[in-house]
């Protein structure tokens, strides 16, 4: 469903990605870990094309994203994006937060998306809350939240940049449980996480990376038992 081919990215002659191949089949769950500054969030804004590239190529469901005739919004509709700052609406509830793209970018009729909508609260656990302002929620509900506003827009495939980083250790596990229902019912996802364990748990695939190349790629139980080159060796043994 994405395919990332040798891809390179630069800022100004700083060089981020230097060589980046990565393949996502449908309903599967990748894994990007890797130290701070080695360009995961990078090559995530990449994919939705929020950054552009200057070699290599990047096609989500065969459509190349870095062409300049792509529909970036028909892209982005299909590729939904949860970072680590929510970002919701302060003055709106978690209902009005979660129905606002469908109404304003999709044009879709109110009622249909207030059922999505509160259809949606519900499967990332946070029935009751549908009235709530972001202030009233702890920061767990609020990401909660920001994925049901992502997953309003009906995406085929969910990018989640550190979402569970500015959490507290008690509401990282509700959010990893709801990135959990997703992969299980069968949602691509694409995920730059420190939450090994997580990883280990969900993930069909870990690709690590390091100043801009991955050293290494494995299905979890091969990745973290032989990990071989010494940058990932060194990582594990700093996070594990
Ligand atoms: P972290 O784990 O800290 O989030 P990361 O792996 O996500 O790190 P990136 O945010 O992708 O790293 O950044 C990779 C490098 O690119 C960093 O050295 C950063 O300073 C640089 N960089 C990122 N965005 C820009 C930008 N808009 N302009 C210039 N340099 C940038
Ligand atoms: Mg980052």
């Amino acid at each position: 469903i994405i395919s990332i081919h040798n891809v390179h990215k630069s800022f100004g002659t700083f060089k981020v990605l230097k060589g980046v191949s990565i393949d996502v089949m449908k309903g599967e769950v990748i894994c990007i870990i890797g130290p701070s500054g080695s360009g995961k969030s990078t090559l995530i804004r990449c994919i939705n094309a929020l950054n552009d590239i200057q070699g290599g190529s990047i096609t989500v469901e065969g459509q190349e994203v870095h062409d300049d005739k792509l529909d970036k919004l028909a892209l982005r509709k299909k590729v939904g994006m949860v970072f680590q700052q929510y970002n919701l609406f302060p003055h709106k509830t978690a209902l009005q937060n979660v129905m606002m793209a469908p109404i304003k970018v999709l044009k879709e009729p109110k009622a249909e998306v207030e059922q999505r909508a509160r259809a949606l609260i519900k499967k990332v656990r946070l029935e009751g809350k549908e009235d709530s302002y972001p202030g009233e929620l702890s920061g767990g509900q609020q990401q909660r939240v920001a994925i049901a506003r992502s997953l309003a827009m009906r995406p085929d495939v969910m990018l989640f940049d550190e979402v569970t980083a500015a959490l507290d250790p008690e509401t990282v596990k509700e959010v990893l449980i709801t990135i959990k229902d997703l992969a299980a019912e069968g949602m691509t996802c694409i995920l730059v996480t420190h939450e090994m364990k997580f990883a280990e748990e969900v993930a069909d695939h870990i690709y690590f990376t390091d100043k801009g190349v991955i050293v290494e790629h494995g299905p979890p139980a091969e990745f973290f038992k032989m990990a071989s080159d010494p940058r990932t060796r060194e990582f594990l043994s700093q996070v594990l």
